[in-house]
């Protein structure tokens, strides 16, 4: 009795906060939107050189830096999740790790760590280290933060504030993580940087 009484709370919940995103008139995103983001992102960061492909993949959205230019690449279910500036948001973050050379300096971080020629080597070595990965996970939080810091700098030059409901819920549990290190920092302290004045 209790535990049906919990899933129908629980089945509320679901449909309960499904509802904003939609009762407020705000629709989906589709490619439209990221080729649009990409057009009013490089207003903001010049020299920008970003793809987008879209595929079904394992993390929501991940960015590779490549020697022509970075490529992201997003998963369809999450990007059917976002707002319009939700994907702005999404691409000024992504593009912000490459911009910020966050994938170099892990990289580099890992090889002094684990004393290895390769950041492939590193990784390798540390992954079967708690400790010393633990450190890498920190500096990835860190990164991740940064790039939330230097998105919605970018955004405001745009006179797109990040700061809205709209916004945060499409971005939150979003794994918009680099493909090294699974780490990411939460809800509250991501939204303490977006907001912050
Ligand atoms: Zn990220």
């Amino acid at each position: 009795m209790w535990s049906a009484h919990v899933r129908i709370l629980r089945f509320a919940w679901i449909l309960l906060s499904g509802v904003p995103l939609f009762s407020s008139g705000v629709q989906a995103a589709t490619r439209t939107d990221i080729d649009h983001a990409i057009v009013q992102l490089g207003k903001a960061v010049p020299n920008m050189k970003l793809e987008v492909e879209l595929t079904k993949t394992w993390s929501r959205a991940y960015v590779s830096d490549r020697i022509d230019g970075a490529l992201l690449t997003m998963d369809p279910d999450f990007l059917n999740r976002l707002t319009p500036d939700g994907v702005l948001f999404v691409i000024a973050h992504e593009y912000a790790h490459v911009h910020l050379e966050h994938q170099k300096k892990l990289g580099a971080k890992a090889m002094e760590l684990a004393g290895m020629p390769t950041p492939d080597m590193a990784f390798d070595a540390i992954e079967r280290n708690p400790a010393t990965m633990e450190k890498l996970h920190a500096m990835n939080r860190q990164f991740e933060l940064d790039a939330d810091e230097a998105a919605t700098k970018w955004l405001a030059s745009l006179g797109v504030v990040a700061c809205t409901e709209d916004v945060l819920r499409s971005i939150d549990g979003a794994d918009m993580m680099m493909p090294v290190v699974p780490s990411h920092p939460g809800y509250y302290s991501r939204r303490q940087i977006i907001c912050r004045k």
